[in-house]
């Protein structure tokens, strides 16, 4: 991609009505459009971010099993109205309107009841099940506070993903499955050093869901973390009661903040009763399914990286995340130099390397600050210098440290490898 012609141009003032770093330097650089508060829309550099995070959740869950379907966002009453989810109360989260042939409708905000109703038709004999089933979709939700940027909005992707087993045995195993590739797809995000498997509320059948918690300190939530073990607890569940079941010592702990990038549940018959999803076990019985729930937000996860990774200046994002994997910038005012880079441009390319290319006529200042901003962390230069030497300047921005390169595509591609780069993270950026 050519910096002249990307749609977004960076902005050097800092959004005033923006709190949270990450909504600061997203809207700055380019990746996300404010609508309203609490609500932001993606353009191309942010959705190509939020695609390679898309991309590793997706080869996780296939990886355990998960086949991807897409549920409607508009929902019918009926199906919520059966577990008691319909509800008019204080807390209200749902968006809802009219349909003008009568009756009322619901923005979707999670989908337990309209997949258990749909798994009607799928599930019968205890020979269809275990099944896993996940999604990408837009969640909307009335949320009361919106001062953390992208990491809590009214209209936001989630992955869900829902298991559905014969009994409780057969949930246990896939429950571990799950958390595992969970803290893979935050390990190849570049949070793995800074989440926890923490104990929190909500579990429906179990004394406890499990929360995947990245620290932070803009984090919405507090945890109790023992960094030995490298699990911790959520406030909402930390008594000495929880503490002594689950075998941690009150003096091992730290108190700290934490967002929530994840969440999964045990949910037993929660569902399956109310909603009579059941199979006929294999003496002719018929039981209720045995259900659990698994969310990720991946703008979240963005969010949660770019206070993670990013300064008042600007960012330098994980490799795996990053719009582009290396940011080339053309310096000088010589014909030959800007040729020379934009030779190197399409050789890079035709590699299969994911770059952009800033081949603007604007200053070496105004594209550094751009380089720093946008956070892509690798940096190419050719300048008049590099060029008279026949070499590139190659800059890992996250782990530093500057080298000359010759400019051949395959001594460049064996640099960015060693820096983390892999083809298969472009495939759908
Ligand atoms: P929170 O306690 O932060 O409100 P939650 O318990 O309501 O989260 P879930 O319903 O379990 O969250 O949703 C699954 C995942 O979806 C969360 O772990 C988080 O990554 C993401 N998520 C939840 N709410 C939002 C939101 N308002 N904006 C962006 N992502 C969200
Ligand atoms: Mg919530």
């Amino acid at each position: 991609m050519k910096q002249s012609v990307l749609v977004t141009k960076t902005r050097k003032e800092v959004p005033v009505d923006e709190v949270a770093r990450n909504a600061k330097l997203l809207i700055r650089a380019g990746y996300i459009h404010k609508t309203m508060a609490g609500v932001y829309s993606f353009l191309p550099l942010g959705l190509r971010s939020l695609e390679k995070i898309i991309r590793i959740i997706r080869e996780e869950m296939i990886s355990i099993g998960g086949q991807e379907l897409s549920m409607s966002g508009l929902q019918s009453p009926d199906v919520w109205e059966k577990s008691g989810r319909w509800g008019d109360d204080a807390d209200e989260i749902w968006f809802r309107s009219h349909l003008s042939a009568g009756g009322d409708v619901g923005f979707g905000w999670t989908h337990e009841e309209p997949v258990t109703e749909m798994m009607r038709n799928h599930i019968h004999s205890y020979r269809d099940v275990p099944l896993y089933v996940y999604q990408f979709q837009t969640k909307f939700r009335n949320e009361k506070r919106a001062k953390s940027g992208i990491m809590r909005t009214r209209e936001f992707m989630m992955k869900d993903l829902y298991s559905f087993c014969a009994d409780e045995e057969q949930h246990a195993v896939f429950y571990e499955q799950c958390a595992e590739a969970y803290m893979r797809v935050f390990t190849r995000v570049g949070l793995g050093d800074d989440t926890y498997r923490t104990f929190a509320s909500g579990g429906a059948f179990s004394d406890f869901s499990d929360e995947f918690q990245t620290v932070i300190p803009a984090g919405e939530d507090t945890i109790y973390l023992d960094p030995k073990k490298k699990i911790a607890v959520n406030e909402e569940v930390c008594t000495d009661e929880t503490l002594e079941k689950i075998g941690l010592q009150k003096n091992d702990l730290e108190r700290v903040a934490a967002s929530e990038v994840g969440n999964i549940f045990t949910l037993g018959t929660k569902y399956s009763e109310p909603l009579d999803l059941t199979y006929t076990d294999a003496h002719g019985k018929p039981q209720p399914v045995f259900m659990g729930s698994y969310g990720i937000g991946p703008a979240r996860l963005l969010g949660v990286i770019v206070e993670k990774y990013g300064e008042d200046s600007g960012m330098s994002l994980p490799m795996s995340v990053a719009p582009f994997s290396a940011h080339l910038i053309a310096l000088g005012d010589s014909k030959e130099t800007f040729t020379a880079a934009d030779m190197l441009y399409r050789m890079l390319q035709e590699h299969g390397l994911d770059v952009l290319f800033d081949d603007r006529d604007v200053s070496a200042g105004e594209k550094f600050a751009d380089c720093d901003l946008i956070g892509i962390p690798v940096r190419l230069v050719v300048s008049d210098k590099t060029h008279a030497q026949k070499k590139v300047e190659f800059t890992d921005k996250v782990n530093g440290g500057e080298r000359l390169l010759d400019t051949t595509p395959d001594g460049i591609l064996s640099a960015m490898k060693e820096v983390g780069f892999s083809p298969i993270q472009q495939a759908y950026a």
